[in-house]
């Protein structure tokens, strides 16, 4: 393993807490287990790569990696090599594709791994081929990009990787495995449109004398809404999780749970007259006399500092307004008449269905999407199992 590994230091998620109860995401793994057996049986044939790049969207990697496996997820998707090779290291042995690389990747680590990488450009087919050798030959996907603009081989460049993929498979220390593509979720007309460059790829890749045994095109939102684009294999990353991809679709009326459910308790409760200001700048004032409540979650914990006076959390069975400024450590509740305790229960977002905000709610306080919202959840929120 590298130095770095060697030297890595504990962090707050490491060391045993006085105060468990502090902040906390509670991770239902068998949430994430029936959201992939949901859509494992809605893409059969088609196989499902579990994405669990960014620590399984904030859940935890290896909590994901496992539940998802155990849902009859047969890949596992991350995007860089370092993440690929610290679920090798829990003992994850599943076919496991790393897709997103520095300059001039050294791919040794990754392929004595049997990490199969994303190859995006001809110099990443070149660090693939020496990484590989006939004993253990490189396993590669080609990315093509099919018109997202992003990672991906661009179009001019195909068939001179696709030949140079040939060769080395014909030396031995190359093995072409799939080709794949990601797509724009613009609009179901460009996400056919990109279909069909792949369609094109594909056949490109073919007369170059490639048979990649895996294509897959679709994530989750085309997983759901495209049946054509499922191919071989989808790769299914926010669905997992139990969250929509849509705007105007939730959840439930996917058929996914979402499983995670933010939790901390009200740490002061005070009584304040009319007039006071709330937290930096005065950006709220108390209309009447009210009730505040103090939640330990601040912008250090991922808490966007756009949801102040926008957004709102569960406090003891009823909903209620994020008042003044989110700042780094802590937020304010305006509680109103309620009688209130520290102590309290406190949800900030969960399983809409069982009554919280979802995350959904917080995006669209934060003008934002509810990848960012789990994705973003600092380290000091401790993840904890249902
Ligand atoms: C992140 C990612 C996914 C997962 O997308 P979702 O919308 O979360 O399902 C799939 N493929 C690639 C290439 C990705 O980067």
């Amino acid at each position: 393993m590298s130095g770095a590994a060697a030297h890595a230091v504990a962090t707050a998620a490491d060391v045993p807490s006085a105060s468990p109860a502090l902040r906390r995401a509670i991770v239902d793994s068998s949430a994430l287990t029936s959201n992939t057996e949901h859509v494992a049986a809605l893409v059969h044939p088609a196989a499902v790569m579990a994405v669990v790049k960014a620590d399984g969207y904030g859940h935890g990697a290896v909590t994901a990696a496992r539940a998802a496996l155990a849902g009859g997820a047969t890949w596992l998707g991350v995007a860089d090599t370092d993440e690929a090779l610290a679920l090798r290291a829990e003992g994850i042995d599943a076919p496991l594709l790393a897709w997103l690389h520095g300059v001039d990747p050294d791919f040794t680590e990754a392929v004595a791994h049997d990490v199969t990488l994303g190859i995006s450009s001809l110099q990443q087919l070149q660090r693939a081929v020496a990484a590989g050798s006939r004993a253990r030959p490189a396993r590669v996907h080609l990315k093509v990009d099919t018109g997202l603009g992003r990672n991906g081989i661009e179009r001019s460049e195909w068939s001179t990787v696709f030949e140079s993929a040939r060769r080395a498979e014909a030396s031995g220390d190359l093995v072409v495995e799939g080709l794949f593509s990601h797509l724009s979720n613009a609009a179901d007309e460009h996400d056919l449109a990109q279909l069909a460059a792949f369609d094109e790829a594909a056949a490109l890749a073919a007369s170059a004398g490639l048979r990649p045994a895996i294509r897959h095109l679709a994530s989750t939102a085309a997983a759901f809404r495209l049946p054509e684009t499922r191919l071989d294999l989808v790769r299914l990353g926010i669905g997992l999780y139990g969250l929509s991809p849509f705007d105007s679709v939730g959840s439930t009326e996917l058929g996914l749970k979402p499983a995670m459910r933010v939790e901390s308790r009200l740490i002061s409760v005070k009584r304040v007259a009319a007039g006071v200001g709330v937290s930096y700048g005065y950006t709220y004032r108390a209309a009447s006399d009210t009730t505040l409540g103090l939640v330990p979650l601040g912008y250090a914990d991922g808490i966007p500092r756009h949801v102040s006076n926008t957004g709102s959390v569960w406090v003891n069975g009823a909903v209620h307004p994020i008042v003044g400024r989110v700042a780094m450590d802590q937020f304010v509740v305006d509680l109103g008449e309620r009688a209130a305790a520290v102590g309290d229960r406190v949800v900030l977002f969960g399983d809409p269905a069982e009554g919280f905000p979802g995350a959904d709610d917080w995006a669209e306080s934060a003008s934002t999407i509810n990848y960012e919202i789990v994705t973003r959840l600092g380290r000091r929120v401790k993840r904890v199992p249902a």
